[in-house]
């Protein structure tokens, strides 16, 4: 965006500094006219932003109605394709919102998106009319969960595996250290261990496992384990998913999708939690390339390092987040009544 403003749209740019435009507005107008060329963009900037007075009095609705229609204008043949496109951008994602909510979103086609919508606000209001207490967002957002999970009502645990990491002080000692859940990120130690007591006390099975996780006590650097396989087995592979969290290029947030040999097997590199990293697609087909490099480094007690060697001989360090920190060897007494259910699901498995 910045560069569109200050190389393609100086008119724009010029109304936003002198506070004429919003920062969203002039987002819409640089977004909306990314499918044009460089000249036809630039000859739309000077047709809605030469003027101050063009776009006064317009809502952020109609700017963008605008801008997209003076794009459609110039250049119909690009807005026709980018909106073939946009059609196989469908997609669902996830991320956090505050308040230990999610923000569940789905990129549809304007039709499926409507009817999905308006499926959930009719069968709603049916349910409101017969007398529900919940509010009509209440029932969409239960209407929504249960359909695709198949659980009857949003409070209700969907019967798939969610991954909790969790310090056993923070489990069975009642203390405060956050605990990590994977795909969502830190939840407070309280919810976490409601959710356990939940899902070990459920009726279905197989309510709630556990598996242990060693950490360093200092650092809550991840304990690593062996394998001579070529891919990554499922155990190891959890191992460097919970070691890792999200993609270790830095400034990457993606999900982890590849579990990648740091050193390349053909180059002798061993299938390891040491020389494996947890990466996104995009990364791991980056760090294919001609030039790219990277080193793993632990020192004893401190968390997984892996040196990065761009094309362009800058280097960049990533170190794997630390986990909930372990109870101490000494450790005080655990008196938490969570204990014996616990213990008794160790002791099952
Ligand atoms: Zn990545």
């Amino acid at each position: 965006m910045a560069t569109a403003l200050v190389h393609e749209m100086p008119r724009t740019l010029r109304l936003l500094e002198q506070g004429i435009l919003s920062e969203w507005r002039a987002t819409i107008l640089v977004r909306e006219t990314a499918c044009l060329t460089r000249e036809d963009r630039t000859a739309l900037d000077f047709l809605l932003c030469a003027d101050p007075s063009t776009l006064e009095g317009f809502g952020d609705q109609a700017v963008c109605a605008k801008v997209r229609a003076a794009a459609a204008r110039i250049d119909a043949e690009a807005v026709v394709r980018r909106a073939r496109k946009a059609v196989s951008d469908r997609r669902v994602t996830s991320r956090p919102a505050p308040d230990t909510m999610a923000y569940v979103s789905a990129l549809l086609p304007v039709a499926q998106g409507v009817a999905v919508h308006a499926t959930l606000a009719r069968d709603a209001d049916s349910i409101l009319a017969a007398g529900d207490a919940r509010t009509r967002s209440q029932i969409m957002a239960d209407l929504l969960v249960s359909r695709i999970t198949g659980s009857s009502t949003a409070a209700e645990q969907p019967a798939i595996t969610v991954n909790l990491v969790i310090s056993d002080q923070a489990l069975l000692g009642g203390g405060c250290e956050p605990a990590y859940v994977q795909g969502y990120g830190p939840i407070p130690a309280a919810l976490a261990r409601q959710w356990v007591s939940e899902a070990a006390s459920a009726e279905s099975e197989p309510g709630a496992s556990l598996r242990r996780v060693y950490a360093n006590p200092q650092s809550g650097a991840l304990t690593a384990t062996e394998s001579k396989a070529r891919c990554f087995p499922t155990g190891l592979a959890r191992l460097i998913d919970l070691r890792d969290k999200t993609c270790r290029t830095p400034w990457c947030d993606a999900p982890i999708r590849h579990h990648d040999h740091i050193k390349s097997r053909q180059a002798g590199g061993p299938t390891t939690a040491h020389n494996g990293a947890g990466l996104c697609a995009a990364c791991n087909y980056a760090k294919q390339g001609v030039g790219w490099n990277a080193s793993a480094h632990q020192p004893p007690g401190k968390a997984h390092e892996i040196e990065i060697r761009t094309p362009t001989g800058h280097r960049y360090r990533t170190t794997a987040p630390p986990l909930p920190r372990p109870l101490p060897i000494d450790g005080t007494e655990v008196t938490s009544p969570l204990e014996r259910l616990l213990i008794h699901y160790l002791h099952a498995a």
